[in-house]
C-alpha cells in the first residue's frame, strides 16, 4: 500500500510527549468509500524511555494521589470526551464504517463506564489501599494477627486492544487502572486506532491526567512486549491466536507479568423448552437474536453466535428472525435509512466471508441478506456483509459450528431435543463471554443459569417482566463481571470495584493490633 505524505501521519503520546514515527506508517481506510484517512506508525520510538517514564513518572503521581482524587481525575476526563463527542462520532463513522447508533454503542459506552467508576471510585474517598476481610488471629495470643490488603501494582498497565472497540476498550480498561493508580499505555488495533488516538490527544490537551499517566502507542505491537517487567501488567483483548502469543511471551511465562486475555467466544441464546411460538419468550429471543446480529454489524465478542431451540420451534425461529432481519437496511452509514454499516475493513469482510463458507460445510442457509443491494455502497470497494442466519438439524454431530467465531452478522440456528443436551451443546464452545436464556419460568431460569454459570463468565436471564428494563445479551455494564473461561479467554474485567484487584497486590500483613490499628488509619476503605 503506497503511503502519500501528504495524508496525515498521528503522533503517539510516549514519555510524556508527542513523538512520530520514523517509518512511512500504515494507512488507515474509510471501509465503506475505501478512501485513505491518516497514516499510524511508531518507527524509531524509544519505547524504553516511554515505559520508565509512565512507569516512574506517572505512576508515582497517581499513586501520591488518594482514590478519591483519582476519581475525581476520571470524572474530568469524562467532561473532557463529552465536549469532543461529535468528533468522535465524525471518526466512528468515517473509520469504523458505524451507523451512529452502534458508534454510539463504543463511544458512549466508553464514556459511561468511565463515570461510573468515578461515581464508585469517590466512595473510596482519602484511602490509599484497600483492606481485603478482617483481621485474622495467627495463633492463641490474639495480639498478633494477619490483616489481607490491596496495595496498587508499581507498575504500567499495557493495553493491546481488539478493532472493535476503540473507545471502550480503552476505557473499560482504563477507568479501573487509573482510579487504581496504575499508568496506562495503550496499543489500539491499527484499522481503527484514529479514534482512540484522538481521545487520548484530547485527555492530555486538557491537562487532566498527570504526565506519563496515558501513554498512546499507535501501528506496529513490535517490542512493545519486551518492556514488560515483574510489577508491569498487559491486559490484551483480541483473537485467540494472538493471545496465545501473548502468553507465551517471556515477559508472562518468565517475568510473571500479570496477563488478562480477552479472546473471542461462540456466545449462545437459549430458549426455554417449554415455550411455544405465541410465548413472550420465543418473541424476546428472536429480537434479541436479530439486535445481537446486526449491531455494530456482528462485530461484538459478546454477540450470539449459536441460538438453541426446542426442536419443535426450529423452523417457526428461523422464519421469524429471517423476517425481522429482512428489514435491515445495509450500506454507506452517513444515510439515516441505513440500519447497518460496514465491517471495519476490507481484510475483516475477507474473513467473515471465508468463516461463512466454512460454516457452510455444516450448515443450510435460512437467510441471507446479501442478495439485496447496498444503499449508497460499491459491494467491490464496501466492507460491508448483510446478516446471514444459518441453521443445522445436527448440532450434535456438528464440530465446526460449535468452533469457528465469525466476526459478522453471522448466527447459526441449532435445535436441541432435552435440556440437558441443549447445556452440553452450549458447553461445547468450551467456555463464552455470555449465554442468555428466554423463559417465563423462575425454576428453568435458575436451573438453566447455575447449568450456564461456571462456562460463562456471564448468564444474562430474560423474562417477559424485565423485558423493558434488561441490558441487553450483548451490552457489558460496568457493574457487572465481563471475560469468560476456556477459549474466551479465561479473563476478567469489570464487575464493579472487583476490576481493580487486577492492578493491585494482595499482600498479607502480619503484624501486632497497634500496626494494624496504624494501618486502618491510610486503608479505611475494607473490600
Ligand atoms: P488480533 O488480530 O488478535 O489483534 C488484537 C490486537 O493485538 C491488535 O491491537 C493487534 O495489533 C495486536 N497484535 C497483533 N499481533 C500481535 C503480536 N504478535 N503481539 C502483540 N500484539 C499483537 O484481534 P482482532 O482481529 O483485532 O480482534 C478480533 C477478535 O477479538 C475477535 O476474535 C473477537 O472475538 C475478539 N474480541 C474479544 C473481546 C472480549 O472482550 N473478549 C472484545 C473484542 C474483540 P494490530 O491491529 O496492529 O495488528
Amino acid at each position: 500500500m503506497s503511503n502519500p505524505t501528504d495524508i496525515p501521519l498521528l503522533p503517539n503520546h510516549l514519555a510524556g510527549r508527542w513523538q512520530t514515527g520514523s517509518g512511512p506508517g500504515t494507512t488507515l481506510l474509510d471501509p465503506v468509500l475505501g478512501t485513505p484517512l491518516v497514516r499510524v506508525d511508531n518507527r524509531g520510538l524509544d519505547l524504553a524511555e516511554g515505559f520508565s517514564f509512565a512507569r516512574d513518572t506517572g505512576g508515582a503521581a497517581l499513586r501520591a494521589m488518594s482514590y478519591g482524587q483519582r476519581a475525581a481525575m476520571l470524572g474530568a476526563i469524562v467532561k473532557v470526551l463529552q465536549a469532543n463527542r461529535d468528533a468522535y462520532y465524525d471518526i466512528a463513522t468515517r473509520n469504523c464504517g458505524t451507523v451512529t447508533k452502534d458508534s454510539a454503542v463504543d463511544i458512549d459506552g466508553g464514556i459511561f463506564t468511565l463515570g461510573y467508576y468515578a461515581k464508585q471510585g469517590e466512595a473510596l474517598g482519602e484511602a490509599r489501599a484497600l483492606l481485603d476481610g478482617d483481621r485474622i488471629r495467627m495463633g492463641k495470643d490474639p495480639v498478633f494477627q494477619t490483616q489481607h490488603v490491596f496495595s496498587p501494582t508499581r507498575g504500567v498497565a499495557l493495553f493491546i486492544n481488539a478493532f472493535n472497540f476503540p473507545s471502550w476498550g480503552l476505557w473499560e480498561k482504563a477507568a479501573p487502572a487509573l482510579l487504581s493508580g496504575v499508568p496506562v499505555i495503550v496499543k489500539p488495533a491499527t484499522a481503527t486506532a484514529w479514534l482512540t488516538q484522538r481521545m487520548v490527544a484530547d485527555v492530555i490537551e486538557a491537562g487532566v491526567v498527570p504526565a506519563g499517566a496515558l501513554s498512546v502507542i499507535c501501528g506496529s505491537s513490535a517490542g512493545l512486549m519486551d518492556q514488560l517487567q515483574p510489577f508491569d501488567v498487559v491486559s490484551f483483548t483480541g483473537s485467540a491466536e494472538t493471545a496465545r502469543i501473548i502468553r507465551s511471551h517471556p515477559a508472562v511465562a518468565q517475568r510473571s507479568v500479570r496477563c488478562n486475555i480477552e479472546a473471542d467466544s461462540l456466545n449462545s441464546a437459549l430458549l426455554d423448552p417449554a415455550a411455544t411460538e405465541d410465548s413472550e419468550a420465543f418473541k424476546l429471543l428472536v429480537s434479541e437474536v436479530v439486535r445481537e446480529m446486526t449491531v455494530k454489524s456482528g462485530q461484538k465478542c459478546t454477540a450470539i453466535r449459536r441460538i438453541f431451540v426446542p426442536r419443535a420451534l426450529y423452523q417457526a425461529t428461523a422464519q421469524a428472525i429471517g423476517a425481522k432481519l429482512a428489514k435491515c437496511s445495509v450500506g454507506n452509514p452517513r444515510l439515516e435509512n441505513v440500519r447497518m454499516g460496514s465491517l471495519v475493513s476490507r481484510e475483516q469482510y475477507d474473513n467473515v466471508i471465508a468463516g461463512l463458507a466454512h460454516l457452510k460445510t455444516e450448515a443450510e442457509v435460512l437467510f441471507d441478506g446479501n442478495t439485496t443491494e447496498l444503499l449508497d455502497a460499491d459491494r467491490a470497494v464496501a466492507a460491508c456483509v448483510a446478516p446471514v442466519l444459518l441453521g443445522t438439524q445436527d448440532p450434535v454431530a456438528a464440530k465446526v459450528l460449535h468452533e469457528v467465531e465469525v466476526f459478522g452478522p453471522v448466527a447459526t440456528l441449532m435445535p436441541y431435543d432435552n435440556e440437558a443436551q441443549a447445556y452440553a451443546l452450549i458447553r461445547r464452545g468450551e467456555g463464552s463471554l455470555v449465554a442468555s436464556v428466554y423463559s417465563e419460568d423462575p425454576a428453568f431460569m435458575a436451573r438453566a443459569a447455575l447449568e450456564l454459570a461456571d462456562s460463562h463468565g456471564r448468564v444474562h436471564v430474560i423474562s417477559p417482566d424485565v423485558a423493558a428494563c434488561q441490558t441487553g445479551h450483548g451490552n457489558v455494564m460496568p457493574m457487572s463481571l465481563h471475560g469468560g473461561p476456556g477459549r474466551a479467554g479465561g479473563g476478567e474485567e469489570l464487575g464493579g470495584l472487583r476490576a481493580m484487584g487486577f492492578y493491585h497486590r494482595r499482600s498479607a500483613i502480619q503484624a501486632s493490633t497497634a500496626a494494624l490499628d496504624a494501618l486502618v488509619a491510610v486503608a479505611p476503605w475494607r473490600t
